[in-house]
């Protein structure tokens, strides 16, 4: 088992995401150390899936109707589970709050799903 924190980095020799378990923030491809990364993109991340975030939120509606008001906008915005399958929280975040400015979500639903991300999501 890593130990460590995870953290997702862009590597621009691989045109791809790669990820790192490290106790600090990494500065190098941990593929190969030649490879050239953008570390404004460089996030922190854990373990916490989509599935396990969206099952914390569902089991902690305290009615029918706020997991209803919760599906529905998810199933309006499927852009909110891709960034989070790519632990994007930063922009699933985005797309949760216009769910509540559309009016789609109350300030409650809202509240208990962003409660659901990872601890550190926004570092
Ligand atoms: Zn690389």
């Amino acid at each position: 088992m890593a130990s460590g924190e995870q953290f997702r980095i862009w590597c621009v020799t691989e045109s791809a995401f790669v990820f790192e378990y490290k106790s600090t923030v990494p500065t190098q491809c941990p593929n190969d150390a030649g490879h050239t990364i953008d570390s404004a993109l460089t996030v922190h991340v854990d373990d916490k899936t989509r599935i396990q975030i969206m099952n914390e939120a569902f089991d902690g509606a305290t009615s029918p109707a706020q997991a209803d008001r919760m599906i529905d906008a998810l199933n309006k915005r499927p852009s909110v589970i891709a960034f989070l399958d790519n632990h994007n929280y930063v922009e699933a975040e985005k797309q949760i709050l216009a769910a509540k400015d559309a009016g789609d979500l109350l300030q409650e639903d809202y509240d208990l799903i962003m409660g659901k991300f990872p601890t550190g999501w926004n570092n």
